[in-house]
């Protein structure tokens, strides 16, 4: 038995399921979890000793690669000072400056420890907003693990409809309409029926939870129009794009402006930060000043919040952005495989594991079988080093440590792939 092997066996014992986030058990893709000692750049190493070149990157965080050299040093010299004080503190106040003043519609912004926590707080934010129950979301798109979200999710829900979750309750499921990704007649019809009593209408203005699922401009340009003549608050959840398509997100890329975003990922280096900002009159109905709670022992904890200043003013100073569109479009020119359909957007990317003729827009128009073509694809990458995202339905991640030998090996082991 390998090291990671006797650990799995230890952890099944005291964690569900020996894991503590379900996609790492690499149950969907056949595999046992990969207990990981370290990691630098591209590189994560096992407790086996074998090193894999990583296209998971903790599922988006790393935008740097790992262990970036400035990241642990700003944390690093942090630590000289303490690592909580439940207080207001300046790291947070600068972090915040320059995101309300580099995001034109960020006024405001409050930090938090997650994504999942971050579209809590939000949605509370628009039903305190609007005066209303429902929320509008899509199916495939998640949101973290709060119980309207888990309904029609992707992540590792994909493939699950209806309620995905055990424990949620009716009145959850009623207020919680679900509409198609793609599709402008679905949504006109949902808005024409509930439209006055929807308080938000969230996405992923790039769904990258059910595969990647670009969606159109004029889609999402819809949704603005709608959600502004039915006074809904529109939400982007830019968890995984955000200050990853440029500094400002995908809202920029499509160029439709949400009235509130969510953050993770990017936002804190790979420490637990998230963030929920937007219209200074929306964002101002949050406690202490008004009455929409919300609150959090470890929220803007200043180690953190030094983890997110200093990525965030490298991605600011730095173009890293362009470095990455090439990075993803090359990657995606080198693989030649019939089997393998990519879909790719700037560092984002998708093997969706069966051929398909067009852009998959919507989770109804991804071909049968992938999981089970997407599981052998992932093993046959494991033998040669290459450790990519453990499902067949998660996007991989490109970071500035990646390097075109490292996209060459990627593409030429997935060309070397038959079913
Ligand atoms: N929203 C989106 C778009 C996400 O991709 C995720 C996590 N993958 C979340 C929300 C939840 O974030 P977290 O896992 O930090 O709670």
């Amino acid at each position: 038995m390998n090291n990671s092997a006797e650990l799995y066996a230890r952890s099944k014992l005291v964690t569900p399921g020996g894991v503590h986030s379900p996609v790492r058990s690499l149950q969907s893709v056949n595999e046992h979890p990969l207990f990981i000692d370290s990691a630098f750049g591209s590189q994560i190493i096992d407790v086996d000793g074998n090193s894999y070149t990583d296209y998971c990157m903790a599922f988006g965080p790393l935008i740097l690669g790992h262990s970036d050299p400035d990241i642990h040093r700003a944390v690093s010299a942090a630590l000289d000072n303490g690592w909580s004080y439940g207080t207001a503190e300046g790291t947070s106040l600068t972090l915040a400056e320059l995101i309300c003043g580099s995001i034109p519609w960020v006024e405001s912004v409050r930090f938090v420890s997650s994504g999942t926590e971050a579209v809590m707080s939000a949605l509370r934010l628009a039903r305190a907003a609007t005066g209303r129950d429902k929320v509008l979301k899509f199916s495939g798109c998640y949101h973290g693990h709060t119980d309207a979200m888990l309904i029609d999710s992707g992540s590792g829900l994909a493939e699950t409809t209806t309620a995905g979750s055990a424990g949620i309750t009716e009145g959850v499921l009623k207020d919680t309409l679900v509409a198609p990704l793609n599709n402008p007649d679905a949504l006109r019809h949902i808005f024409a029926e509930h439209g006055n009593e929807i308080a938000a209408v969230i996405i992923e203005p790039l769904p990258a939870n059910y595969g990647l699922l670009p969606q159109t401009d004029e889609f999402l340009q819809l949704l603005r129009s709608l959600s502004n003549t039915h006074n809904s608050v529109l939400i982007f959840d830019e968890v995984i794009t955000g200050f990853r398509f440029g500094f400002r997100g995908y809202a920029e890329v499509c160029g439709v402006t949400p009235d509130l975003v969510t953050y993770g990922k990017v936002i804190g280096g790979g420490f637990p930060v998230g963030a929920f900002g937007g219209k200074r009159e929306i964002m101002e109905l949050t406690a202490p000043l008004g009455p929409m709670y919300q609150a959090g022992t470890m929220s803007a904890n200043p180690i953190a919040m030094q983890a997110g200043l200093a990525t965030l003013e490298i991605l600011l100073n730095c173009d890293i952005y362009t470095e990455l569109e090439e990075k993803g479009a090359y990657l995606s020119k080198q693989i030649e495989n019939p089997a393998v359909h990519v879909q790719q957007k700037g560092s984002l990317f998708w093997l969706c594991a069966s051929p398909a003729a067009k852009t998959i827009r919507s989770i109804d128009a991804i071909p049968d079988g992938i999981k089970t073509n997407y599981a052998d694809l992932f093993q046959h990458c494991l033998k040669k080093g290459i450790y990519l995202p453990p499902s067949a339905y998660e996007v991989g991640f490109l970071s500035a440590a990646h390097g075109e030998a490292e996209l060459k090996a990627l593409a030429e082991s997935i060309n070397s792939f038959s079913l």
